[in-house]
């Protein structure tokens, strides 16, 4: 699981997520959040650990503005296993950046992390009076150039979305280390939406192996190896992703002689049983019956 980051790090929206006030001057719902830089820097970083689905300018025929020019330079990120913090669970989601000032800065199927320069927002566009993001998510990661909101024409690389699989980006949001949001009383965005969002658990990055599931070596010999995965004994482990208020993530992953091959995070909840340390246990009822043998 990872927790997304705000995509301006000195953020201050300008509309909210299906705004009221929005869809009064406008005549359409608004999707998603737009949001400026208080500081005017306008760099967009990965909001965690995703993939681009497309990159590229929606207007038809080169234009970049005005009519035809559909929303501008646009950027598609997939990003996996986010934790929406009003569901208080993962999903899978679609992240769509509208208006960007120029062509993205990363290109189909490159990995992004929140290091990665995306690009930059800016003005780009129909329907924009201004340099600012427009960034909508939906849940839907299997079409992820239909986006909702948008009208049937005018676009080379998005589509009309028509079912409505977003989400409120202030949901999914979390603020990372030197980020900030600032708000003021307005009609168009509910402020409490951005005051609720809450700051990014620190990955403090240490793997730890609770149990190891096979025939190979005991857990111990991988315990002493924190953070070198790599180094592990042959064999399948569970291992927490440890985070300073407690165990978020946990990953299964199966190592052989050469290192290791791919696990995948799965969630806790569900998995319950494989979080119990039996060996645990047993050394607990070894102690006892020494106890009684000793009397
Ligand atoms: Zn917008």
């Amino acid at each position: 699981m990872q927790y997304l980051v705000l995509p301006i790090n000195k953020l201050k929206p300008t509309a909210g997520y299906k705004n009221a006030q929005y869809k009064s001057s406008w005549g359409y719902t608004h999707y998603g959040v737009d949001c400026v830089a208080t500081d005017r820097v306008t760099e967009l970083y990965g909001l965690g650990n995703g993939t681009v689905a497309a990159a590229g300018l929606d207007g038809l025929n080169g234009k970049t503005t005005g009519a035809g020019s559909g929303c501008g330079y646009v950027l598609v990120v997939i990003y996996k296993d986010v934790y929406n913090h009003n569901l208080k669970k993962s999903q899978d989601v679609t992240v769509t950046y509208m208006h960007m000032e120029a062509l993205p800065k990363v290109k189909v199927g490159d990995k992004v992390t929140t290091s990665t320069l995306l690009g930059y927002y800016g003005n780009t566009g129909a329907n924009t009076t201004g340099a600012h993001l427009h960034i909508q998510i939906d849940t839907d990661i299997n079409n992820p150039l239909y986006c909702c909101g948008l009208s049937a024409q005018g676009h080379s690389v998005l589509k009309k979305g028509t079912s409505d699989s977003t989400v409120n980006p202030t949901h999914i949001f979390h603020v990372g280390d030197n980020q900030s949001i600032t708000t003021v009383s307005s009609t168009w965005y509910d402020a409490n939406e951005f005051i609720n969002i809450p700051t990014a658990p620190v990955e403090v990055n240490t793997y730890e192996v609770v149990r190891k599931i096979n025939k190979y070596k005991s857990a111990a010999d991988a315990k002493d190896k924190v953070n070198s995965r790599g180094t592990f004994q042959p064999g399948t482990y569970y291992i927490y992703n440890r985070y300073p208020e407690g165990y978020k993530g946990m990953y299964n992953i199966t190592t052989d002689t050469t290192g290791n091959s791919a696990g995948s995070w799965i969630n806790p909840e569900e998995n319950k049983e494989k979080m119990f340390d039996f060996s645990s246990i047993l050394n607990f009822i070894k102690a006892l019956i020494s106890l009684f043998k000793n009397k």
